[in-house]
């Protein structure tokens, strides 16, 4: 960012250049302006950029101090010398001009006050709950959980002597507040504390939908409000549902999914009060994993039109649903558009603005007949991953869950005629098209 070129002094009407950002407008007229407009340009002034419209990407390792005094203050806020954090740029692993307006408006989507990125939502997930447990520590979580989150607990913080305890995913709070109760006493024993509630909601393949307002009543009921609710919302975010007004206290994104929504990056974020992102992005300034700044200026393009894709894909979903639904191949949809049981849609009614466009398709018969429709899909692209512009199919129990055990997949209702599928934005009859003749070869 340099200096715009000087004015020349024959030209006294010319305006000085501005070098200081414009105070950013978030009202009009008493009229809050909505994410979707402010992801066109919240948290980035053109003038700081020699009058480029789009941020450039800044590739930079370091930045430079204008004098040795703002060197110093910079690190008193960063290594928590002086409340309030660092002021300014100082070095790319702590932080860079895109993955700040990256943040910025990343958080504005949750209502949230502040939002961390990172190189990916496993990234994300693993930071978060490091910095929140210690020895002795208790995680309670819902279950299922994303494989590789429920791996990360049970397995990686397991080897630091901490503990969980799981709920399915539909509890109610009595059954929220017995297995915290548990959770309590367990922590106890161990000389720790329940240091996070974790929830997944919807989970991933099921679509069991978590009551986040029940979790918050027996949190507030058993624990303290030191111990925070985190919830992966994936499935569903930042446009359908918005855990933190439900009772949440931080949202966690696999940014690669629907907000990079072209499957073509990885990345992750959290987001909530300062207060509990603070020792997050204490530990990643220490262990690194912010993403680089090619893909927070990625995420800044995909934000532009995050709320178009969901809204197309959600409606292409509702669609191929429909045909699908009374289809004589078709053995059952796990579509949150079609929720049979009354209290998950009681849940739905309450958290959730729209069904998504991830579901799941029991094909009539078993592994062999399901692999027969997958192969025979030509728009439908083979692949895992979700929340694309284009539509992609899996087949869970051989790919994404094939290390679960056999019960447990028994268990969370992960058949062998299970199809997992996410919609994207094409042509919704061209999709309807794909599945019925695939469907007519199974
Ligand atoms: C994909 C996914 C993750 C992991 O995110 P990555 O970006 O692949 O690391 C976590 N949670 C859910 C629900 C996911 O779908």
């Amino acid at each position: 960012m340099t200096d715009a070129p000087a004015t020349p002094d024959s030209a006294p009407d010319t305006p000085t250049p501005r070098r200081n950002p414009k105070p950013e407008k978030t009202t009009i007229n008493g009229r809050e302006l909505t994410p979707t407009t402010l992801m066109m340009g919240h948290g980035y002034d053109p003038v700081l950029s020699e009058g480029s419209l789009k941020p450039p990407i800044f590739l930079t390792s370091t930045f430079a101090f204008p004098s040795a005094a703002d060197g110093k203050r910079h690190f008193e806020g960063i290594t928590g010398k002086r409340a309030g954090g660092a002021e300014g740029l100082v070095y790319s692993r702590f932080n860079g001009p895109n993955q700040e307006i990256l943040e910025d408006r990343l958080s504005i989507w949750d209502g949230a006050e502040d939002a961390l990125t990172f190189s990916s939502g496993m990234t994300a997930i693993c930071i978060l709950m490091m910095a929140f447990v210690s020895q002795g520590d208790v995680i309670v979580h819902s279950g299922p959980l994303y494989a590789a989150s429920e791996g990360f607990v049970a397995k990686v913080l397991s080897k630091f002597g901490v503990t969980y305890l799981d709920f399915p995913a539909g509890a109610t709070r009595e059954e929220m507040e017995a297995v915290l109760e548990k959770a309590k006493d367990q922590a106890a024993n161990n000389g720790g504390k329940v240091a996070m509630v974790y929830l997944e909601s919807p989970a991933n393949p099921t679509n069991a939908l978590v009551d986040i307002e029940a979790m918050k009543a027996a949190r507030d009921a058993v624990l303290t409000p030191d111990c925070p609710i985190a919830i992966d919302n994936t499935f569903l975010g930042p446009l359908w549902q918005r855990p933190l007004k439900h009772g949440a206290d931080i949202v966690v994104y696999s940014l690669t999914k629907y907000v990079g929504g072209h499957s073509d990056l990885v990345a992750g974020g959290i987001s909530g009060a300062k207060r509990w992102m603070d020792p997050v992005r204490a530990l990643r300034n220490t262990m690194g994993g912010i993403v680089d700044p090619n893909t927070a200026w990625m995420l800044l393009r995909s934000l532009e039109t995050v709320e178009l894709r969901m809204q197309r894909a959600g409606e292409n979903a509702a669609k191929v649903c429909a045909f699908l639904r009374n289809h004589p191949k078709v053995d059952g949809l796990g579509y949150l558009g079609f929720i049979k049981d009354p209290r998950q849609q009681d849940i739905f009614d309450r958290h959730c603005s729209g069904a998504g466009s991830t579901f799941s398709l029991f094909v009539k018969g078993g592994e062999a007949e399901s692999f027969r429709f997958l192969d025979n899909l030509t728009i439908a692209k083979l692949a895992v991953s979700l929340g694309g512009t284009e539509t992609l199919a899996s087949h869970p129990a051989a790919m994404t869950h094939l290390s679960v055990p056999d019960e447990r997949k028994a268990a969370l209702g992960i058949t062998d005629n299970l199809v997992r599928i996410s919609i994207g934005i094409e042509d919704p009859d061209d999709l309807i098209a794909d599945f019925d003749q695939a469907l007519a070869k199974v």
